[in-house]
This record gives C-alpha cells, sequence and structure tokens, in this order.
C-alpha cells in the first residue's frame, strides 16, 4: 500500500509544473486536497490533487494534462498531510514545480490571466471580476470542483456548464512572456541565476529558460511572486513550438520543443528529455518504433524532423489521415514539418504541432494502444 500511494504521487509530481506552455488549468493546492466531500477520506489528502488533474484529463480528453499549483507556505507543515505527503510538497517547491508563496492573493488569478488558463476552484472570487472580468464574460473559465459519479466533476460559477474553457494570452502575459527574467535571491526556484547558487541550488534549477514561471506585475514591475523582489530582464526568451504525441487518437502528452536543443522520441530514447513511447505502445508497435526514432529541431521557427530509426516512418501532410496520403520518412531523411503535418512513427502513433492534432477520437479494435490505462494515473479507489 505505502509503495502503491508513493507510485500514485509520483504520477502526480508529473502532472504539475508551471511552464506556461504546457499548463491547461490553474488550481490552489491547499484548496483542493481540503475537498473532504470527494472521497470522505481524510480532512486533507494530497490525492486529491490526483482526483482533479484526473478529472481535467478527462473533460480536455487528453492524457498527461498539467497543472499550475499555487500553495500557501503554510502547506508545507501541515499536520493534517502524512509526513510523505510534507516531504513530498515541499519537494515540488524546491524544485520549483508548484509556485509556495507567504501570501499567495490574487496571484492564481493573475497566473490564468497572464497566461489564458481556466481556474479549479469552488472559491467565487467576487471581488475581482472588475479586475479580472473574463470571471464573468467567459463561462467555463472558473469551475468549481465537486463530487460526481467515478471521481470528481467541474461545475462553472458562471453559465453552469462543466467543461474547462482557455483564454488568449493577456497582452501583459505576452510582453512578460516574451522575456527571460532573473530573481536575485540565489537559488530562486522560480527565477534562478542558473549560477551564484550552491551547485545543489544548479543542478535543480537547470530548466529551460523556455519554461520559466510568469512573473507577477506589482505596479506594472515585473516582481517575483516568492521573494517579492524586482525581476532583472535577462534577454529574449527562447522560442518554442509545443508538440504532441497522439496514440490511438488520443493525445497522450505535450512537450515543447525550443532553439536551445532537439528533442528525441522513440520507444525508450536514450538520455534526459526524450519522449518515451514504450508504455503506451502494444507489441506490434513496440518492435515497429526504435528506441530513439524521431529527431526534432527548431531552426529559426522551423520545425525539423530527422528519422533516426531503423524501420522509418512517414509523413502526413495537412494531417490529412487518407491512406494514400502517406509520404515515406525514410531513415536518416530530414524534412520541415508544415503548420499541421504530422509525422508516423507507426500506424497510429503521430506527432504534430498540438494545436493541429485533434484528440478524443474512439478507440477501434485495431488500436495500437497497449493494455495501458487511458489516463497514466490510476488513484486507488477511495
Ligand atoms: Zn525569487
Amino acid at each position: 500500500m505505502r509503495f502503491e500511494i508513493s507510485k500514485v504521487l509520483d504520477a502526480i509530481e508529473g502532472r504539475v509544473c508551471t511552464d506556461p506552455s504546457l499548463v491547461r488549468a490553474v488550481v490552489d493546492l491547499a484548496e483542493v486536497i481540503r475537498y473532504q466531500d470527494i472521497d470522505g477520506g481524510r480532512p486533507a489528502s494530497l490525492l486529491r490533487l490526483g482526483m482533479v488533474i484526473d478529472a481535467l484529463s478527462r473533460q480536455l480528453e487528453e492524457d498527461s494534462v498539467p497543472v499550475y499549483a499555487v500553495v500557501h507556505r503554510a502547506l508545507l507543515s501541515d499536520a493534517d498531510l502524512t509526513s510523505n505527503e510534507r516531504m513530498v510538497v515541499r519537494r515540488w517547491a524546491d524544485d520549483g514545480l508548484v509556485e509556495v508563496l507567504d501570501n499567495p492573493g490574487d496571484r492564481m488569478l493573475e497566473v490564468a490571466d497572464l497566461l489564458g488558463l481556466p481556474v479549479l476552484s469552488r472559491v467565487r472570487f467576487d471581488g475581482l471580476r472588475g479586475r479580472f472580468p473574463w470571471l464573468v464574460e467567459q463561462p467555463g473559465r472558473i469551475l468549481a470542483p465537486v463530487p460526481g459519479a467515478g471521481g470528481p466533476a467541474f461545475v462553472a460559477h458562471v453559465g453552469g456548464g462543466d467543461t474547462p474553457v482557455s483564454g488568449d494570452r493577456s497582452p501583459a502575459g505576452v510582453k512578460l512572456l516574451a522575456r527571460e527574467w532573473r530573481c536575485p535571491e540565489s537559488g530562486c526556484a522560480l527565477f534562478g541565476s542558473g549560477g551564484g547558487g550552491s551547485f545543489a541550488d544548479l543542478a535543480r534549477v537547470q530548466r529551460s529558460p523556455a519554461a520559466q514561471a510568469p512573473p507577477s506585475l506589482r505596479n506594472g514591475v515585473p516582481t517575483c511572486p516568492r521573494h517579492g523582489t524586482r525581476l532583472r530582464d535577462a534577454g529574449p526568451r527562447p522560442r518554442t513550438e509545443v508538440l504532441a504525441v497522439r496514440i490511438g487518437g488520443l493525445v497522450r502528452r505535450r512537450f515543447v520543443l525550443s532553439e536551445e536543443q532537439p528533442v528525441l522520441v522513440g520507444r525508450a530514447p536514450e538520455g534526459d528529455g526524450g519522449i518515451v513511447l514504450g508504455q503506451w505502445l502494444n507489441d506490434e508497435a513496440r518492435r515497429w518504433i526504435s528506441r530513439n526514432h524521431l529527431r526534432l529541431e527548431l531552426r529559426v521557427g522551423e520545425v525539423i524532423v530527422t528519422d533516426i530509426s531503423t524501420n522509418g516512418s512517414g509523413i502526413r501532410p495537412g494531417g490529412s489521415m487518407a491512406e494514400g496520403d502517406r509520404v515515406p520518412l525514410a531513415p536518416k531523411q530530414s524534412r520541415v514539418l508544415a503548420e499541421n503535418d504530422m509525422v508516423e512513427l507507426y500506424p497510429g502513433v503521430q506527432v504534430g504541432r498540438a494545436e493541429e492534432l485533434p484528440t478524443g477520437a474512439p478507440f477501434t479494435p485495431a488500436s495500437v494502444m497497449a493494455e495501458a490505462p487511458t489516463m497514466a494515473m490510476r488513484l486507488p479507489r477511495p
């Protein structure tokens, strides 16, 4: 049981981050873990975050959906959590996977505003409707997680729908996310300098500047939400493109390709940062797809795909799934991936731009899916 729980916490850890390109909703972690009516369990439980993330995945019909969690500092020592859960939250805080604040205030809504994300919360935020008009103008931007059949369901505070709705990044968000920012505090988990901190800080804070959290704006000044310090502009943020892997008609995960380094996709790519497909594939697909199958690069705004496999791939120009439309991409061949092109590693296993890749297709008997769970995170039944 203990082992199961820590596996689930690891799965949840893979679904919390502050990467503006990947997160799909904002949550108040301290609040969500106390939705006791969802499972009737302990007063506080970190597993509830997993349940809410799973519910979001179901709603978006997409696997591996990460959320942006804002956390009050008091949670790190909350006696209602198990010591293991407290340790996990502290690790998330140290690694900058969640934003830990002394006074979260309206930071949740600020993040949602800057990034154009929905907010999952039972709080109505009525007093902030003037500052954030989308709270009322866009039904589905703020939803309450409530008990439902088979896990939490969502109810929109406005309009009563159940589907999370994203908006556009606010103009301030677009400006802030065009730059890279540095916090003067050494070892800052959100805006680390990458230098000046201890060796441990360096190892921890080694993350792509393209993945940096949105700064907080205080009186128009970009500020570290954790330390309240003025951030230094460290130059333009590297250009990125958000890609996705679709297997058996369902988007399994999104990933960010930046100009800083290529990304390998395959059954089990070598090195850090590779996109591992093995767990989602049946035996045939697993035999066909190489350990390292594709190399993707972003060069001057163009996505370049190179086949590095044994068996080759195919391009589906314009995303067409018609049989005659598949253009072979032989081993060692490269090609620029046009706006809505997909590259197909094996029938039913595709990579393309996330915005151009529809998800939620029904499964067919010929699915390439292994007997893996539909959503990667399977929580123990309460
Ligand atoms: Zn800081």
